[in-house]
């Protein structure tokens, strides 16, 4: 057996600790220095929220297809026309039904009863109710501002103080709001001013929403400016503005309100053309905009399927994928697509617009009465 020197030992273990100490601050620089990146190939590793999709079918395809790509979808019912609401919440609930752990979707409100006594106590019980029915929070639409109107003909705007116990209760209870508010500015606006191509067509197929031909209806000035009054009033309200919370022109006007209110976040459905407009012209900014507020944007993509015979429905899948993977190359990689160069947005700041902003949703405890939800937004 050889005597041990203590030195010996004492030399080693500095050694040792020297060594370890390297390490450790060659680990530092290198996550400092070398953000990671996604590629074309991790869209199918990586788990993904489209957190704003119209699931308007029973048939389970979609949302299998949907799954097959890594992805998880929140479906916000809206008080349009087309499908009333309870036929979309009946929709919902067979799709949540089948993957609720896939599967999520916002509740909507009537407001036909809006001039009536007890508005809001009605609206209240029926926001417990779906949310007592699986609902994972409330989504509130354009008609508020845009066609609701007072008897004697005055637009009742979403600021209204008809809707204050309704915010309060939602506020009080941290239930998560989706609003889709005001239209994007184009609308506001004549043909060869508008900025997206689409909206030239839209608005020229619809001029019924033109709201440029509508003086009547208030202004898109009006329309974000009671928005921002909402937000003022009810600031702990967990809000979540669809489509750019309509500020899509703009990312210095969107990062005023995001200053302004803390508890804001804003989805991306149908607005990637005004960001990638954007970022066209002024790439940093775009990107920077993005990474100063990773934890306030939300992937989403105003997608919408519908029953339909196998051929279609085939199509529309296609067509999901396609828009999917070509938002991806957008956000995650630098890619030249249509002229357009990817932001290649580190793959933290992706997580977080692709799951991690919208997975409160998919909690578990959400049925009413709610109780202390997770809260994983800080601000
Ligand atoms: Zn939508």
């Amino acid at each position: 057996m050889g005597k041990y020197n203590p030195l010996e030992i004492i030399r080693e273990r500095h050694i040792l600790i020297t060594l370890l100490t390297l390490l450790l601050m060659m680990n530092l620089i290198s996550c400092n220095s070398d953000e990671s990146y996604y590629s074309a190939d991790d869209f199918g590793k990586v788990p993904k929220i489209d957190a704003h999709f119209h699931y308007l079918s029973f048939d389970n395809t979609y949302m299998k297809y949907a799954i097959s790509q890594n992805f998880r979808l929140i479906t916000p019912i809206w008080e349009g026309e087309e499908v009333p609401i309870d036929v979309q919440f009946r929709l919902s609930d067979s799709i949540h039904s089948m993957f609720p752990e896939h599967y999520a979707f916002f509740a909507s409100f009537p407001t036909d009863n809006i001039n009536s006594e007890g508005f809001a106590e009605k609206t209240i019980e029926h926001i417990k109710s779906s949310l007592e029915s699986g609902a994972a929070g409330v989504k509130i639409w354009k008609n508020i501002g845009m066609v609701l109107k007072y008897p004697d003909g005055r637009f009742i705007m979403v600021d209204d103080p008809v809707f204050d116990p309704v915010f309060k209760f939602l506020e009080d209870n941290n239930i998560p709001v989706i609003a889709h508010l005001g239209e994007p500015k184009d609308c506001w606006l004549p043909f060869d001013e508008m900025t997206d191509p689409g909206d030239v067509s839209y608005y020229r197929n619809n001029p019924q929403y033109h709201m440029y031909y509508h003086t009547e209806v208030p202004s898109y000035e009006k329309q974000i400016e009671a928005r921002d009054n909402l937000l003022m009033k009810h600031p702990k309200l967990d809000f979540t503005g669809a489509h750019l919370g309509s500020l899509e022109w703009s990312v210095d006007e969107l990062a005023k309100r995001l200053e302004n209110f803390p508890k804001m976040k804003v989805d991306l459905a149908a607005r990637m053309y005004h960001l990638q407009y954007q970022s066209g012209r002024d790439y940093d900014h775009v990107r920077n905009f993005i990474i100063k507020y990773q934890d306030r944007i939300v992937y989403g993509t105003d997608s919408e399927v519908n029953d339909l015979p196998g051929a279609e429905a085939a199509a529309i899948t296609e067509r999901l994928g396609k828009g999917w993977k070509a938002n991806w190359m957008y956000l995650a990689t630098d890619s030249v697509i249509n002229n357009t160069r990817g932001l290649k947005l580190p793959s933290t700041v992706i997580d977080k617009i692709y799951f991690n902003n919208s997975k409160r949703v998919f909690s578990s405890v959400r049925l009413w009465p709610l109780r202390e939800l997770p809260t994983l937004y800080t601000h």
